[in-house]
């Protein structure tokens, strides 16, 4: 009071920087890679190119270890065996994520252009009385029937290719009086219809003169979040606050999907009606925050791919693996050993330096490729019908078991023999 806002924040301002300053030659420790993603935010869209190299050099030891390579395997050959995005671009896909979805921002990424009023805010932890927490919540254990009620609502969501639709089926005893269908925009997240469905049942009956009403979903993830208080999603404080206000009393239980009941099925029934017709009336939702999310890390696989083919073109690795993949994971030394190119030739040999000659005892160079299809030595255990580009073949490796036990085949060759298969120093 009476302090204007500059002059009530100056003292906290130096105290903190004091504070750091004071610290400051304590910090030893590297950066780990929590805390570079979590600063990410701040610095995460000026290190693009500038410091490409550097960026990746943290994220080094994790993929070495991942990858089971050799230490001299390159960075961008590890990541690549590893699955793992390249620090650089996850940077960027965590400070785009920051940006739009929690600091407000407006955002242009390639051709996207992520605003941040399109998305679902979290609503932070709703501040009632304890007294009022989970009030007006009753959510039923799913193994004993609920207390009977008049009026029994079966609602249901879906998500397909053909369209995001919520249901619901309203029952006075056993006779059906009211149906609602809606459609969401394809972007809408399965959780938002299941919870529009139940959201829409209780706002559209409330007011009535049901006292007590009973409410199957087939999603038990929508009606665990109605029960959490500390659930941020919109939909789900809106439930929460209107099951706390309402006189009527709400219970909800879950039910088995395609569990032959008649509410069930008809709910059911009805979503995928709603998805074929044109005429149902739509809702407009918040895209989820699922939806930004999946949006940038899509963006990210394509700035991953390229980078790979601008950085991965001429390597050997690239000629196996040309497309970059999440999913793929090969920590097999063997393999890595093979596809890198970081494996026991005199070809090897020579680049680190043990060796004067690149070249193998039969006189002409002793890579990987050599031994794999050329050497007289190892006639009996090269590729078969590589074909007159060979590339085809490379890039079926990792696919075909035979292939995969060619590779491990030659190592294990190449590593028994070590530097004996070197050309002797003239
Ligand atoms: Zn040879």
């Amino acid at each position: 009071m009476g302090l204007s806002r500059k002059q009530h924040k100056r003292p906290q301002t130096s105290r903190i920087y004091r504070h750091k300053r004071s610290n400051t030659p304590k910090h030893k420790d590297p950066p780990t890679f929590e805390a570079t993603t979590g600063k990410a935010a701040v610095w995460g869209t000026v290190v693009i190119g500038r410091k490409l190299r550097q960026v990746l050099s943290l994220q080094r030891n994790f993929v070495l270890a991942i990858s089971r390579g050799y230490r001299t395997t390159a960075t961008i050959d590890a990541i690549i065996l590893s699955g793992v995005l390249p620090l650089n671009i996850k940077i960027r896909e965590e400070a785009m994520r920051a940006r739009v979805g929690r600091m407000g921002k407006i955002e242009q990424i390639e051709n996207s252009t992520l605003k941040h009023n399109e998305y679902e805010t979290k609503i932070q932890y709703l501040k009632s009385h304890p007294a009022h927490t989970g009030k007006g919540i009753n959510i039923w254990p799913s193994k004993i029937p609920p207390p009977k009620t008049d009026i029994t609502i079966y609602t249901d969501g879906t998500k397909s290719e053909e369209g995001v639709v919520s249901a619901y089926v309203i029952y006075n005893k056993n006779n059906e009086i009211k149906t609602w269908q809606t459609k969401l925009e394809e972007y809408n997240s399965v959780f938002q219809a299941e919870l529009t469905a139940i959201e829409i049942a209780i706002l559209n009956t409330k007011d009535t003169n049901h006292k007590n009403i009973t409410i199957l979903s087939d999603s038990n993830s929508s009606l665990q979040a109605i029960k959490d208080p500390s659930n941020t999603s919109p939909i789900v404080k809106s439930i929460q606050r209107t099951l706390q206000t309402t006189k009527t009393r709400y219970t909800m239980q879950w039910i088995k999907a395609h569990n032959n009941t008649l509410g069930n099925e008809r709910a059911d029934t009805l979503a995928k009606l709603a998805v074929k017709n044109e005429d149902i009336p739509k809702t407009k939702l918040p895209k989820p925050l699922s939806h930004l999310k999946k949006t940038l890390r899509d963006i990210s696989i394509i700035n991953w791919q390229t980078q790979w083919t601008e950085e991965g073109e001429g390597r050997r690795l690239h000629s196996y693996i040309h497309k970059v993949d999440l999913n793929k994971n090969i920590g097999d030394t063997t393999l890595t050993q093979f596809l890198t190119g970081h494996a026991t030739t005199p070809s090897y040999f020579h680049k680190i330096g043990q060796e004067s000659s690149p070249n193998c005892v039969c006189g002409r160079v002793g890579d990987l490729d050599h031994f794999s299809y050329d050497c007289p030595l190892t006639r009996e255990i090269h590729f078969k019908n590589p074909g007159p580009d060979k590339t085809v073949q490379k890039r079926m490796i990792l696919r075909e078991k035979g292939l995969r036990n060619n590779c491990r085949i030659i190592i294990n060759f190449l590593q028994s023999r070590n530097r004996e298969l070197c050309e002797p120093a003239p």
